[in-house]
C-alpha cells in the first residue's frame, strides 16, 4: 500500500494501532488534544527538537527505524538533563508525498520501541505532507519532583565537572559515515545515542548534582552553556576526558578537537561539590555508566584547557551551532 492510498488519517490510526494504553493518558491520540493526568507532587518538564532531513540526518546513512530511535531518543536526553523521568511525547512529521509506506512503519516501530524502553507514551502530534524533504519534530514531557529538576544554573567555583560515557564518538562516526563507512561502534554512536535517562534520574534523586546539561553540541559549547548560566569559569584537563579506543584510533589527528567540540553524543555533563566523586561513581555504575571527572568549575569567567603535557591547549572550533560558520 501507498501512503497516497492510506491517507493522513489511516496513517494516524496505524500509528495509534501501536501505541499502547497508560494510566496517566487521559485522551490520548484522536481527540484535538490530549488529557494527561500529571503525578501528584510533580512538575513537568517540556522540550523540543526538530530533525530535519539534509541538516541532522541523511536518509542514504541510516535505516528508518534507527531514525526513529533516534528522533525520540534527543528529546529523551533533553529530558534525562533535567534530572527528569520521560512520561508522554507528541511527534509532528511532514513527509514527502513519495515516502514508501514501509519507510514510516520502521521509523515508528524504532521509535515506540525506545518510548517503551524509556517509560515514555505518544498522546498525540500533527502529520502533514512536505515539499521539501522529511521533517521530524518531537515534544516530550518528563516529570520530576520540582525540588529535584537540574538545572544549567547552579554550578559553583570549586565544584568538579563530569561526563559520563565518552565524548567525541558520535562526531568520529559521522566522520565516517561520510568516508562511506556504515558500521561499527562510532557511526552507532552517531546514529543511534542513548539517552541517559536512567543516570539522569538518578542523579537528581541523589540530591548531588549542582547543574547538569547534555552533551549535544560538544562538551564546550555545553560546559559554556553552564558556565554562563551560573556565572563561573572552567578548568578542563584533557588528559581526563574519557576517550573510547575507537575514538583513539579513528579520531584524525588532533585527538581533543573532537571530543571537545564534536557534538551529538547526548552524555550527561554535570557539576557536583568536591568530594562527591565517589558517590557520583557508585550511583552512574549502578546504571552501568562509567562517569569521569575532566575538571573544575573556577571562579570568574572563561575556560582554561590543560593539555596532558601541562600546555596550554586551543581548539580548532568550539563546537556546533546553526548559524555558525562551517
Ligand atoms: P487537528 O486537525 O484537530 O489538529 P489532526 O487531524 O491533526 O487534528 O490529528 C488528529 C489526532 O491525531 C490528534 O489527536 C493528533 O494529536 C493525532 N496525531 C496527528 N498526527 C500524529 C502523529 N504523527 N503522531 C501521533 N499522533 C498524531
Ligand atoms: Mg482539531
Amino acid at each position: 500500500m501507498k501512503l497516497a492510498e492510506l491517507g493522513e488519517f489511516g496513517l494516524i490510526d496505524r500509528i495509534k494501532a501501536n501505541v499502547a494504553a497508560s494510566p496517566s493518558v487521559l485522551l490520548g491520540i484522536g481527540d484535538d488534544a490530549a488529557a494527561l493526568s500529571p503525578t501528584p507532587g510533580q512538575v513537568t518538564l517540556i522540550t523540543s527538537d526538530m530533525l530535519l532531513e539534509g541538516v541532522h540526518f541523511d536518509l542514504s546513512f541510516c535505516d528508518p527505524r534507527t531514525l526513529g530511535r533516534k528522533s525520540l531518543s534527543v528529546n529523551l536526553s533533553d529530558v534525562a538533563a533535567m534530572g527528569a523521568r520521560p512520561r508522554h511525547f507528541l511527534l509532528g512529521v511532514a513527509l514527502p508525498k513519495e515516502i514508501p509506506l514501509e519507510f514510516m512503519d520502521g521509523f515508528m516501530a524504532g521509535m515506540l520501541e525506545q518510548a517503551q524502553r524509556y517509560g515514555a507514551t505518544l498522546v498525540g502530534g500533527d502529520t502533514c505532507a512536505s515539499k521539501g524533504g522529511l521533517a521530524i519534530s518531537v515534544t516530550a514531557l518528563g516529570e520530576q519532583r520540582p525540588e529535584l529538576v537540574l538545572k544549567r544554573s547552579g554550578a559553583k567555583p570549586g565544584d568538579l565537572i563530569c561526563v559520563t560515557g565518552t565524548v567525541g564518538d558520535a562526531a568520529a562516526g559521522l566522520k565516517q559515515l561520510f568516508a562511506g563507512v556504515r558500521e561499527g561502534f562510532l557511526v552507532s554512536r552517531q546514529l543511534d545515542p542513548t539517552p541517559r535517562v536512567e543516570a539522569g534520574v538518578a542523579l537528581a534523586e541523589a540530591g548531588v548534582v549542582t547543574a547538569m546539561i547534555d552533551v549535544s553540541d560538544g562538551v564546550l559549547q555545553d560546559l559554556g552553556h553552564i558556565c554562563e548560566m551560573s556565572g563561573v569559569g572552567a578548568r578542563l584537563e584533557l588528559a581526563r576526558l574519557p576517550l573510547s579506543d575507537a575514538y583513539r584510533a579513528g579520531c584524525g589527528d588532533d585527538l581533543f578537537a573532537l571530543a571537545l567540540s564534536g557534538g551529538e553524543d547526548y552524555e550527561l555533563l554535570f557539576c557536583i561539590p568536591a568530594g562527591k566523586e565517589a558517590e557520583v561513581a557508585a550511583l552512574c555504575a549502578k546504571v552501568d555508566l562509567p562517569v569521569s571527572v575532566i575538571g573544575e568549575i573556577t571562579a570568574g569567567t572563561g575556560m582554561k584547557l590543560t593539555a596532558p603535557d601541562g600546555s596550554s591547549y586551543t581548539p580548532p572550533r568550539r563546537g556546533f551551532d546553526h548559524f555558525g560558520a562551517d
